[in-house]
């Protein structure tokens, strides 16, 4: 049998998140943002300005186009790049936080181009520290934090405890879409929705229903 069919990202490596892996997820959560971009709109019409769907699906539609245009080769690269894309081409407070989110992620993971699931882990903790660094969300502010911290730390536990990388990113998703839902509950204390204090009490967060669709698309790579 000849060894020239196996790349480095086959079944000897399965636990590693290759380049084109997170360039698929990009794409994925692009697709995921525009599917849903009314729906999006809709919980921000609720308690902001109806218009998150139309900034992310924006911004990531432009991501998208670049990637097509430009692959980039390592991961440290391709997130960088989507970083900056984000921050220039996502409006609202969303843009800089989500661009935020992947230029620390890109910084954090470097150039290695085969990823495992602990190093991917400890780049999303970066992630989450620069939205932390931009807009100072604590738990508990009904925010994007509140679906992205239980996500890392569901991702964090479980590539520690060396479970298999499908298993790692599906406990993820797992824990986002509680931390979303928790939201329904929550006063906001950042952003636009502050402004409404107690009648921000039961609407989801839309940052934090974006932000959830991260970890579905992780699911789908
Ligand atoms: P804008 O509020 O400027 O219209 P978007 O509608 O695109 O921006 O995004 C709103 C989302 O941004 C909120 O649902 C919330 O999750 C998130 N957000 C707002 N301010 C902050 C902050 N300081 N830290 C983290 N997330 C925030
Ligand atoms: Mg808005």
């Amino acid at each position: 049998m000849s060894h020239d069919l196996i790349g480095p990202h086959d079944r000897s490596e399965p636990d590693k998140i290759s380049v084109e892996m997170l360039s698929g997820w990009i794409l994925e959560f692009g697709r995921l943002v525009t599917a849903q971009k009314e729906q999006l709109n809709a919980l921000d019409a609720a308690i902001g300005d109806a218009d998150h769907g139309t900034n992310l699906a924006r911004g990531f539609h432009a991501v998208t186009a670049e990637l097509e245009l430009t692959p980039q080769a390592d991961p440290g690269a391709l997130l960088d790049h989507v970083g900056r894309t984000v921050v220039s081409k996502v409006g609202g407070a969303a843009g800089p936080l989500f661009g935020t989110f992947f230029l620390y992620l890109g910084e954090a993971v470097g150039n290695d181009p085969g990823l495992d699931s602990r190093r991917f882990a400890r780049g999303l903790r970066a992630g989450l520290a620069g939205v932390v660094a931009r807009g100072s969300a604590e738990a508990g502010d009904k925010t994007m934090y509140d679906a992205l911290a239980p996500a890392i730390d569901a991702i964090e536990a479980a590539a520690l405890a060396h479970h298999e990388l499908p298993d790692v990113l599906r406990a993820g998703l797992r824990a986002a879409e509680s931390g979303r839902d928790a939201t329904i509950g929550m006063l906001a204390r950042k952003g636009r929705a502050s402004y409404l204090g107690e009648r921000s009490v039961g609407h989801q967060d839309p940052g934090a229903t974006s932000a959830t669709l991260l970890f579905t698309a992780l699911t789908l790579i």
